[in-house]
Protein backbone atom coordinates (compact mmCIF):
# COMPACT_ATOMS: atom_id res chain seq x y z
CA UNK A 1 0.00 0.00 0.00
CA UNK A 2 1.15 3.68 -0.70
CA UNK A 3 -0.61 5.53 2.16
CA UNK A 4 0.73 3.44 5.16
CA UNK A 5 -0.30 4.38 8.92
CA UNK A 6 3.15 6.04 9.10
CA UNK A 7 2.45 8.52 6.06
CA UNK A 8 -0.91 11.12 6.75
CA UNK A 9 -1.53 12.17 2.37
CA UNK A 10 -3.37 15.88 2.27
CA UNK A 11 -4.92 15.93 -1.14
CA UNK A 12 -4.98 19.57 -2.58
CA UNK A 13 -6.13 20.97 -5.86
CA UNK A 14 -3.46 23.70 -7.60
CA UNK A 15 -4.52 27.06 -7.14
CA UNK A 16 -6.56 29.34 -5.07
CA UNK A 17 -6.89 26.39 -2.88
CA UNK A 18 -3.36 25.29 -3.02
CA UNK A 19 -2.31 28.88 -2.14
CA UNK A 20 -4.35 29.42 0.65
CA UNK A 21 -3.88 26.03 2.37
CA UNK A 22 -0.24 26.90 2.24
CA UNK A 23 -0.76 29.12 5.82
CA UNK A 24 -2.98 26.53 7.61
CA UNK A 25 -0.30 24.32 6.91
CA UNK A 26 2.31 26.63 7.94
CA UNK A 27 0.49 27.14 11.16
CA UNK A 28 0.58 23.26 11.77
CA UNK A 29 4.53 23.36 11.23
CA UNK A 30 4.34 21.98 7.62
CA UNK A 31 5.96 23.37 4.78
CA UNK A 32 5.70 22.54 1.27
CA UNK A 33 8.66 21.98 -0.15
CA UNK A 34 7.98 22.27 -4.13
CA UNK A 35 5.46 24.56 -5.90
CA UNK A 36 3.14 22.78 -7.91
CA UNK A 37 2.88 25.55 -10.60
CA UNK A 38 6.16 25.06 -11.40
CA UNK A 39 7.09 21.83 -10.51
CA UNK A 40 5.23 18.77 -12.78
CA UNK A 41 5.22 16.73 -10.03
CA UNK A 42 1.99 15.36 -8.78
CA UNK A 43 3.18 14.00 -4.85
CA UNK A 44 5.18 16.87 -3.01
CA UNK A 45 7.10 16.15 -0.34
CA UNK A 46 6.97 18.41 2.70
CA UNK A 47 9.41 19.41 5.50
CA UNK A 48 7.66 16.28 7.79
CA UNK A 49 8.78 13.02 6.34
CA UNK A 50 5.41 11.60 7.55
CA UNK A 51 3.39 14.07 5.44
CA UNK A 52 3.35 14.77 1.87
CA UNK A 53 0.48 16.75 -0.23
CA UNK A 54 -0.89 15.04 -3.40
CA UNK A 55 -1.95 17.63 -6.67
CA UNK A 56 -5.42 16.57 -8.09
CA UNK A 57 -8.69 18.01 -9.91
CA UNK A 58 -10.41 20.33 -7.58
CA UNK A 59 -13.75 17.92 -8.38
CA UNK A 60 -11.46 14.48 -7.21
CA UNK A 61 -10.47 15.56 -4.16
CA UNK A 62 -13.78 14.27 -2.47
CA UNK A 63 -13.24 10.80 -4.32
CA UNK A 64 -9.42 10.71 -3.28
CA UNK A 65 -10.67 11.04 0.21
CA UNK A 66 -13.68 9.02 0.19
CA UNK A 67 -11.72 6.21 -0.71
CA UNK A 68 -9.09 6.33 1.52
CA UNK A 69 -5.95 7.60 -0.95
CA UNK A 70 -5.75 10.73 0.88
CA UNK A 71 -6.02 10.97 4.38
CA UNK A 72 -7.47 14.57 3.99
CA UNK A 73 -8.27 16.92 1.78
CA UNK A 74 -9.82 20.50 0.74
CA UNK A 75 -12.37 21.39 -0.98
CA UNK A 76 -14.94 23.59 -1.81
CA UNK A 77 -18.40 23.49 -0.80
CA UNK A 78 -19.45 23.25 -4.15
CA UNK A 79 -17.14 20.37 -5.57
CA UNK A 80 -18.70 18.91 -2.14
CA UNK A 81 -22.00 19.13 -2.65
CA UNK A 82 -22.01 17.77 -6.21
CA UNK A 83 -20.31 14.87 -4.82
CA UNK A 84 -22.66 13.85 -2.05
CA UNK A 85 -20.17 13.95 0.67
CA UNK A 86 -20.04 9.94 1.10
CA UNK A 87 -17.50 8.77 3.65
CA UNK A 88 -16.33 11.98 3.99
CA UNK A 89 -15.93 13.83 7.49
CA UNK A 90 -16.44 17.52 7.29
CA UNK A 91 -15.02 18.92 10.63
CA UNK A 92 -14.02 22.35 9.52
CA UNK A 93 -14.98 25.37 7.13
CA UNK A 94 -11.81 26.78 6.18
CA UNK A 95 -12.98 30.40 5.43
CA UNK A 96 -11.17 30.13 2.11
CA UNK A 97 -11.43 30.69 -1.09
CA UNK A 98 -14.49 32.36 -0.36
CA UNK A 99 -17.12 33.29 -3.69
CA UNK A 100 -21.21 32.38 -3.88
CA UNK A 101 -22.98 29.78 -6.79
CA UNK A 102 -25.20 32.20 -8.39
CA UNK A 103 -27.36 32.21 -11.35
CA UNK A 104 -26.74 34.79 -14.09
CA UNK A 105 -28.32 35.57 -17.57
CA UNK A 106 -27.46 38.05 -20.40
CA UNK A 107 -27.92 41.88 -19.51
CA UNK A 108 -30.90 42.15 -22.00
CA UNK A 109 -32.92 39.16 -20.21
CA UNK A 110 -35.68 39.54 -17.97
CA UNK A 111 -35.07 36.63 -15.60
CA UNK A 112 -37.75 37.89 -13.49
CA UNK A 113 -40.89 38.01 -15.75
CA UNK A 114 -39.80 34.63 -17.57
CA UNK A 115 -39.71 32.51 -13.82
CA UNK A 116 -42.79 34.61 -13.63
CA UNK A 117 -44.90 33.43 -16.76
CA UNK A 118 -43.46 29.48 -16.19
CA UNK A 119 -41.26 29.71 -19.00
CA UNK A 120 -38.70 26.92 -19.22
CA UNK A 121 -35.09 27.93 -19.16
CA UNK A 122 -32.26 26.22 -20.72
CA UNK A 123 -29.39 26.41 -18.23
CA UNK A 124 -25.64 25.40 -18.86
CA UNK A 125 -23.96 24.42 -15.77
CA UNK A 126 -20.89 22.24 -14.12
CA UNK A 127 -22.98 22.03 -10.95
CA UNK A 128 -26.54 19.94 -12.19
CA UNK A 129 -27.23 19.01 -8.96
CA UNK A 130 -26.48 22.12 -7.03
CA UNK A 131 -28.59 24.07 -9.97
CA UNK A 132 -31.57 20.81 -10.10
CA UNK A 133 -32.19 21.24 -6.43
CA UNK A 134 -32.13 25.09 -6.97
CA UNK A 135 -34.56 25.04 -9.61
CA UNK A 136 -36.77 22.66 -7.79
CA UNK A 137 -37.00 24.62 -4.86
CA UNK A 138 -38.27 27.53 -6.61
CA UNK A 139 -40.28 25.23 -8.89
CA UNK A 140 -39.14 26.74 -11.89
CA UNK A 141 -39.13 24.36 -14.78
CA UNK A 142 -35.11 24.30 -16.14
CA UNK A 143 -33.39 22.09 -18.78
CA UNK A 144 -29.89 21.11 -17.58
CA UNK A 145 -27.09 21.06 -20.21
CA UNK A 146 -23.76 20.09 -18.48
CA UNK A 147 -20.50 22.32 -19.31
CA UNK A 148 -16.73 21.54 -17.94
CA UNK A 149 -16.01 25.51 -18.32
CA UNK A 150 -16.50 28.22 -20.09
CA UNK A 151 -20.59 28.40 -18.84
CA UNK A 152 -20.37 32.18 -19.85
CA UNK A 153 -20.50 31.46 -23.50
CA UNK A 154 -23.57 29.62 -23.07
CA UNK A 155 -26.10 32.26 -23.11
CA UNK A 156 -23.92 34.38 -25.64
CA UNK A 157 -24.18 31.87 -28.42
CA UNK A 158 -27.89 30.95 -27.86
CA UNK A 159 -26.70 27.47 -25.95
CA UNK A 160 -28.88 29.11 -23.45
CA UNK A 161 -31.12 31.16 -21.21
CA UNK A 162 -29.17 31.33 -17.84
CA UNK A 163 -26.07 30.08 -16.91
CA UNK A 164 -24.65 28.17 -12.84
CA UNK A 165 -22.08 28.83 -11.70
CA UNK A 166 -19.82 30.84 -8.98
CA UNK A 167 -19.09 34.07 -9.06
CA UNK A 168 -16.42 36.19 -6.91
CA UNK A 169 -16.04 39.92 -7.98
CA UNK A 170 -18.27 39.69 -11.00
CA UNK A 171 -15.68 40.89 -13.44
CA UNK A 172 -15.60 38.00 -15.93
CA UNK A 173 -19.59 38.21 -15.41
CA UNK A 174 -19.18 41.67 -17.11
CA UNK A 175 -17.01 40.82 -19.26
CA UNK A 176 -19.15 38.95 -21.11
CA UNK A 177 -22.41 41.13 -20.91
CA UNK A 178 -23.81 38.89 -18.07
CA UNK A 179 -25.80 39.95 -14.78
CA UNK A 180 -26.08 38.11 -11.64
CA UNK A 181 -29.75 38.05 -11.14
CA UNK A 182 -29.97 35.27 -8.02
CA UNK A 183 -27.43 34.33 -5.70
CA UNK A 184 -27.92 30.46 -4.57
CA UNK A 185 -25.25 29.59 -1.87
CA UNK A 186 -22.14 31.03 -0.11
CA UNK A 187 -19.33 28.55 -0.83
CA UNK A 188 -16.09 28.36 0.46
CA UNK A 189 -13.59 25.48 1.34
CA UNK A 190 -13.83 22.65 3.49
CA UNK A 191 -11.58 20.03 5.46
CA UNK A 192 -12.87 17.26 4.52
CA UNK A 193 -11.14 13.32 6.10
CA UNK A 194 -11.75 9.89 5.36
CA UNK A 195 -13.66 8.46 8.14
CA UNK A 196 -11.32 5.05 8.29
CA UNK A 197 -8.51 7.57 8.97
CA UNK A 198 -10.11 9.77 11.57
CA UNK A 199 -10.05 6.43 13.39
CA UNK A 200 -6.56 4.31 13.27
CA UNK A 201 -4.40 7.81 11.87
CA UNK A 202 -6.43 10.17 14.86
CA UNK A 203 -3.15 11.24 16.79
CA UNK A 204 -1.59 11.73 13.27
CA UNK A 205 -4.45 14.14 11.90
CA UNK A 206 -5.50 15.41 15.60
CA UNK A 207 -2.53 18.43 16.18
CA UNK A 208 -3.08 19.22 12.50
CA UNK A 209 -6.73 19.14 12.56
CA UNK A 210 -6.40 21.89 15.54
CA UNK A 211 -3.54 23.77 13.80
CA UNK A 212 -6.11 24.34 10.92
CA UNK A 213 -9.36 25.10 12.81
CA UNK A 214 -7.29 27.59 15.00
CA UNK A 215 -5.54 29.23 12.03
CA UNK A 216 -9.04 29.07 9.48
CA UNK A 217 -10.53 31.16 12.38
CA UNK A 218 -8.52 34.12 11.44
CA UNK A 219 -9.78 33.95 7.88
CA UNK A 220 -13.67 34.22 9.38
P1 LIG B 1 -10.23 23.35 -13.18
O1 LIG B 1 -9.82 24.81 -13.27
O2 LIG B 1 -9.09 22.40 -12.95
O3 LIG B 1 -11.20 22.94 -14.22
P2 LIG B 1 -11.88 24.27 -11.13
O4 LIG B 1 -12.32 25.35 -12.05
O5 LIG B 1 -12.92 23.52 -10.35
O6 LIG B 1 -11.04 23.19 -11.85
P3 LIG B 1 -10.60 26.29 -9.58
O7 LIG B 1 -11.08 27.31 -10.52
O8 LIG B 1 -9.17 26.32 -9.11
O9 LIG B 1 -10.80 24.83 -10.13
O10 LIG B 1 -11.56 26.28 -8.33
C1 LIG B 1 -11.29 25.44 -7.24
C2 LIG B 1 -12.25 25.78 -6.15
O11 LIG B 1 -12.05 27.13 -5.73
C3 LIG B 1 -13.72 25.71 -6.57
O12 LIG B 1 -14.23 24.40 -6.36
C4 LIG B 1 -14.37 26.74 -5.66
O13 LIG B 1 -14.70 26.18 -4.40
C5 LIG B 1 -13.27 27.76 -5.48
N1 LIG B 1 -13.44 28.87 -6.43
C6 LIG B 1 -13.67 28.79 -7.75
N2 LIG B 1 -13.79 29.99 -8.31
C7 LIG B 1 -13.61 30.88 -7.32
C8 LIG B 1 -13.58 32.30 -7.25
N3 LIG B 1 -13.79 33.03 -8.31
N4 LIG B 1 -13.31 32.87 -6.05
C9 LIG B 1 -13.08 32.13 -4.98
N5 LIG B 1 -13.12 30.77 -4.97
C10 LIG B 1 -13.36 30.15 -6.12
MG1 LIG C 1 -11.03 26.89 -12.91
Amino acid sequence: MSNTSQQLTLALSKGRIFEETLPLLEAAGITVSENPESSRKLILPTNDPNVRVIIVRASDVPTYVQYGAADFGVAGKDVLYEHGGEGLYQPIDLNIAKCRMSVAVRSGFDYETAVRHGARLRVVTKYVQTAREHFASKGVHVDLIKLYGSMELGPLVGLADAIVDLVSTGSTLRANDLVEVEQIMDISSRLVVNQAALKLKRERLQPILEAFEKASKRNS
